[in-house]
């Protein structure tokens, strides 16, 4: 017999064939068990009633119990009316309910000298208290006996026009509940819920949508929250439990005269404690026997190359090749150049292979990486694809991971006997909760130490009505033999009138500058185009790059010491510190300049604010959660890791992730091949998750 939670929708009381389509359509809701997870997205306090002489005007939603006295109605100029209704609680002062429109409905349905509840937001005009467009209805006795928290759901706006309001879903939900034995089952076994105190699956279903009190509501909650990233967790470690066990990783045992001597002899500066703690850990992965799945995080400039490098000599050292991939093929280039002046005069076969290298010496290349003599490949994503076979890949670095995707990473299995070990390097610092939801199965490295000497970079806000003395003072860093990227916004919405304004604005910018040669790349060129646009500023040949976004990932031009954004209040925090990212490479103080209109909203404000104050990718990651919320951090949605949480917020649930992690664990290490019967319930709810909705990112 299926399940009460697979009922349609359609069988609720209120519902029907017309309402179905539009939760279907509208919020994706088919069934019983669809309604249910439905939550609340806030409670207003209905348990109390207010006395009319405690009001004040800064109060959330109040309610207020008595009678109407009378009614008076304003005209407002043609065909607009103010409708004012005086209502008396017997508490000395009258508030006013005012209704700007459906007045006509208002005068029908509400009468005077009739006991009312009045429910809204109060405020103060003219010297008395309002409140606008309350909701008003009968007390009954009923009514006042049920009142506790009263939820608020989302709604479209065609459900509004459809007459579907918060107020309705209540309403439905309600009768569900009423229809829904007794208890409902439950997913967590008592040695979890036990220990941590959650209530039952069965109270919590209830007390989500109909808590009596605000002590009720937030365990009911907690005790979603849990479960549900509990389940994300176990999902995870799960999958990186039966990867270890399927496939074993190369041991490189030895540390050999390659990393030796290069330490020893070719290592232009001290490493930085968190370099060699990096080395170290990714080293001991290396040795362990398991395959390494690492994530690398540093800010930008943090020295990951080199981190990158002395661990593939690791790699060689041990008979095996290594691979570094980058997303473009000037940040490839820009690799092969510094690994090649690294290694100096050491004998390793180091080769570049990118879309462009083609003919005689693309074959070359691919014969070397067959037999073996080419050690090192440096290159884009060309390296994953089809024809290249290595002779032993043993490591692949993927540089500025999040322009990777997963299945991308997981095509690099296809290239040796055992998967190789793989170290994913991002410069976009992932939020500790967030890189345990979506990476769960990556082992998290941090550099979080920048190379000493370097001149902290000076931010500043500027507005756009001053752009005449920036052009000053940009003109006196390029007499001082500086570059300059200049940054226009290109957001997809209006790309076309965003590629009009950069146009233009180039074209005043060579006006402006006409002592100066300037280059101008963007996402709609030619590739090749671009290319050499851009080589012309990392050769020195122009001093002023006007861009767009496309500059943001791992360019170096230490010689660029001055980044100016315009619009800048339509970028993204971690957007706007990938492209800071792009200057204070050098010994030069540098300057970003940031410029938006005056007028700024305040949420605008904050993130503008954020970036003159820290120059620290993990603050500036956790305030972008913040912000935003997980589903709008790049690094989630580019590579393919969508969320589809229904309660908890990673932003904001930070310990509960790590006590659903701590849970998790406990049971993966206990009975890491699921077959101990006390955890039967875990294992079946998981695959009954699996197979519905849930898109769990990594391993769906
Ligand atoms: P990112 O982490 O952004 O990829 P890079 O690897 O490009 O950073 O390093 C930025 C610069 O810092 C490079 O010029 C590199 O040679 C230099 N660098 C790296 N490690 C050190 C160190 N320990 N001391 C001094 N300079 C370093
Ligand atoms: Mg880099």
């Amino acid at each position: 017999m299926p399940s009460i939670f697979e009922q349609d929708v359609m069988y609720v009381p209120g519902v029907g064939p017309k309402r179905k389509e539009i939760l279907n359509k509208e919020l994706n809701i088919r069934t019983f068990g669809d309604l249910l997870e439905y939550y609340p997205y806030k409670y207003v306090d209905r348990s109390r009633i207010y006395r009319s002489d405690e009001l004040s005007p800064d109060m959330p939603f109040v309610q207020l119990k008595g009678k109407i006295l009378s009614f008076e109605e304003f005209e407002m100029g043609p065909r607009k009316k103010r409708l004012v209704a005086h209502f008396h609680d017997g508490q000395g002062r009258i508030v006013d309910l005012v209704w700007f429109a459906r007045t006509q409905y208002v005068t029908k349905s509400i009468k005077v000298n009739t006991e009312y509840i009045v429910f809204g937001k109060p405020s103060v005009f003219n010297g008395r208290f309002q409140i606008a467009h309350p909701e008003v209805e009968p007390a009954t006795d009923l009514q006042l006996s049920s009142m506790g928290m009263q939820p608020y759901y989302n709604t479209t706006e065609k459900m509004k026009t459809m007459g579907l309001t918060s107020r309705s879903i209540e309403r439905i939900v309600k009768s569900m509940l009423e229809r829904i034995p007794s208890p409902i089952d439950e997913t967590l076994p008592p040695f979890i819920t036990g220990p941590l105190h959650l209530v039952s699956r069965d109270d919590a279903l209830r007390h989500v949508h109909y808590p009596k009190t605000t002590d009720e509501m937030q365990r009911a909650r907690l005790r979603l929250k849990f479960e549900e990233l509990f389940y994300v967790q176990l999902n995870i470690l799960r999958y990186a439990a039966d990867q270890r066990r399927k496939y074993r990783g190369y041991v490189f045992s030895r540390v050999g005269d390659l990393f030796n001597g290069f330490f020893r002899y070719r290592l232009p500066f001290t490493l930085t404690n968190a370099q060699k703690r990096v080395i170290r850990e990714i080293r001991q992965d290396m040795g362990s026997g398991r395959q390494m799945n690492r994530l690398l995080q540093g800010d930008v400039g943090s020295g990951k190359t080199l981190v990158a490098l002395m661990s593939m000599l690791i790699a060689l050292d041990n008979g095996y090749q290594a691979c570094i991939m980058a997303p473009t093929e000037i940040l490839a280039e820009q690799h092969l150049a510094t690994i090649r002046e690294f290694l100096g005069d050491m004998p390793i076969r180091v080769e570049l292979l990118t879309g462009i290298v083609k003919g005689k010496k693309r074959q070359e290349i691919l014969d070397g990486l067959s037999d073996g003599s080419v050690q090192i490949l440096v290159g884009t994503h060309a390296i994953i694809e089809d024809p290249v076979q290595f002779y032993r890949l043993g490591f692949a670095v993927v540089d500025e991971q999040h322009r990777f995707g997963v299945a991308q990473r997981a095509k690099l299995w296809g290239k040796s006997e055992n998967p190789p070990h793989v170290l994913v390097m991002t410069a976009t610092p992932i939020p500790r909760t967030l890189a345990m939801t979506i990476y769960g199965d990556l082992d998290v490295s941090v550099i979080d130490e920048l190379p000493p000497g370097r001149k902290p970079i000076q931010t500043e806000h500027r507005f756009d009505n001053r752009i005449t003395s920036l052009y000053e003072s940009i003109r006196r860093q390029v007499r001082m033999g500086r570059q300059i990227y200049i940054v226009f916004p290109l957001i997809k919405e209006s790309e076309k009138i965003d590629l009009k304004n950069l146009e233009e604005g180039y074209e005043t910018l060579c006006q402006v500058f006409s002592e100066f040669r300037l280059s101008k790349v963007h996402g709609k060129m030619k590739a090749k185009e671009k290319e050499d646009e851009m080589q012309r500023f990392v050769r020195g040949e122009t001093q002023i790059l006007v861009a767009t976004t496309v500059i943001e990932v791992g360019v170096n031009v230490p010689n660029a010491s001055v980044m100016v954004i315009l619009d800048a209040q339509r970028f993204g925090l971690s957007q706007l510190h990938q492209l800071r990212g792009r200057v204070g490479r050098g010994a030069d103080q540098s300057y970003c300049i940031l410029v938006t209109p005056y007028e700024l909203s305040k949420e605008t404000r904050r993130r503008i604010d954020i970036m003159c104050d820290t120059n620290d990718g993990f603050q500036i990651a956790e305030a972008d959660l913040r912000l935003r919320g997980p589903g709008d951090l790049e690094g989630t949605q580019q590579s393919g890791m969508a969320f589809d949480l229904k309660i908890a917020d990673i932003a904001r649930d930070g310990q509960i992730v790590q006590m659903a992690r701590d849970e998790a664990q406990k049971i993966i290490d206990a009975d890491p091949t699921c077959e101990r019967p006390e955890h039967a319930m875990l294992w079946n709810r998981l695959a009954e998750l699996r197979k519905t909705n849930i898109n769990w990112g990594v391993i769906s």
